[in-house]
């Protein structure tokens, strides 16, 4: 009986065929999983975006005059995920003031320029567990601006930042570091920006009682300034999701691939975002939701998914603490659809 010599080039060919196959498998294993990925946050938007678009409660910030001018009924959602995908639903071009959530992108410039320890040492990383415009939360714990998204520690914030005593440099600084992270150049609501300046003698107050307790670290009109400005920065609800986003992606803007600030400082701005991001019900926020978040009384408010996506809901009405009210339920919603809270184990 003859014995068949296995060919060479056969079983060459034959393992290649094979490669090519598995290959193939997993190629198509993978797209099916992203493409269903892709359904399951179509899907959690719409349900998200019916089920509460008519949801009532709250109002909106009216301590700030134009604040209180704008339509109380906007709802938009993106979520924008690290390899570049945008999700919108709702009104998501409509350009609102940023206000607080700019705290979390003067506090990643300030990290870039000075390190953790000295944003430790100079502000504090601690909830207050009081209003974010609290004088009390200053004087209570050693006389310290407390943490960088309550004002005064977003205000020491912005004077840590260099150069000192200049505020032209020091301003284009900080528009430079939110266009990167926005990957657009943002432009300020002029009228925004003068309704605050004209009513911000609260946050005068909280600048000069840390100067006395030397925790403003530049001149205070300059401080104050700044931060007025950057509260009065335009942003859309996507551009807030790309600015989550860029957090989300070890720093790099998902859509501009541009690295913003290092991969060191990211758990950093989170492990703030999830002690007060949400002023003082920022623990009930993570027992619920579980996503470093943070608020602003325009009535957005950002998560962080690390690794994920950044999500952006915009809605004015706001509840006692400040947190527009749709979009807490909006994020809660859509943690719990899409389990991206971070607590939850996953194998
Ligand atoms: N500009 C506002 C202020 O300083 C920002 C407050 C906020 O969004 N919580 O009061």
């Amino acid at each position: 009986m003859k014995i068949a010599k296995p060919n060479v080039k056969q079983s060459i060919l034959g393992g290649l065929i094979a490669l090519l196959l598995i290959s193939i498998g997993f190629f198509s294993f993978t797209r099916n999983k992203e493409k269903a990925r892709e359904e399951n946050i179509k899907a959690a938007l719409k349900e998200a975006y019916d089920k509460f678009k008519t949801l009532k409660g709250g109002k909106n910030a009216d301590y700030i005059p134009y604040l209180a001018k704008v339509d109380s009924n906007f709802y938009g959602i993106v979520i924008v995920t690290t390899d570049g995908k945008v999700y919108p639903i709702g009104e998501t071009k409509y350009e609102f003031g940023i206000e607080s959530i700019s705290k979390v992108f003067t506090l990643a410039q300030a990290l870039q320029e000075k390190g953790g320890k000295v944003i430790m040492d100079s502000i504090g990383a601690n909830a207050t567990g009081l209003p974010f415009n609290s004088i009390q939360a200053i004087e209570i714990e050693g006389q310290q601006p407390q943490n960088p998204f309550v004002n005064a520690g977003a205000i020491a914030t912005v004077s840590l930042l260099d150069p000192k005593n200049n505020q032209e440099v020091k301003w284009a600084k900080v528009q430079k570091n939110f266009n990167r992270f926005a990957g657009r150049e943002l432009k300020v609501i002029d009228e925004l920006y003068k309704s605050e300046a004209a009513t911000d003698q609260h946050n005068e107050a909280i600048a000069l009682l840390l100067k006395s307790y030397n925790k403003l670290y530049d001149n205070p009109d300059i401080a104050l300034d700044v931060y007025t400005k950057q509260c009065s920065f335009g942003v859309n609800a996507k551009d807030l999701a790309v600015m989550a986003a860029t957090l989300a992606n070890d720093g790099v803007n998902p859509l501009t691939k541009e690295k913003v600030v290092d991969s060191k400082h990211i758990p950093q701005i989170l492990a703030i975002m999830s002690t007060a991001g949400l002023y003082e019900t920022t623990g009930d926020w993570m027992f619920k939701v579980g996503l470093p978040s943070k608020s602003g009384v325009g009535g957005g408010i950002i998560s962080v998914v690390p690794g994920q996506m950044g999500v952006a809901v915009f809605a004015p009405p706001l509840d006692k603490a400040g947190n527009s009210v749709k979009a807490q339920k909006t994020i809660e919603f859509l943690s719990d659809k899409l389990k991206l809270n971070l607590f939850a184990a996953r194998k």
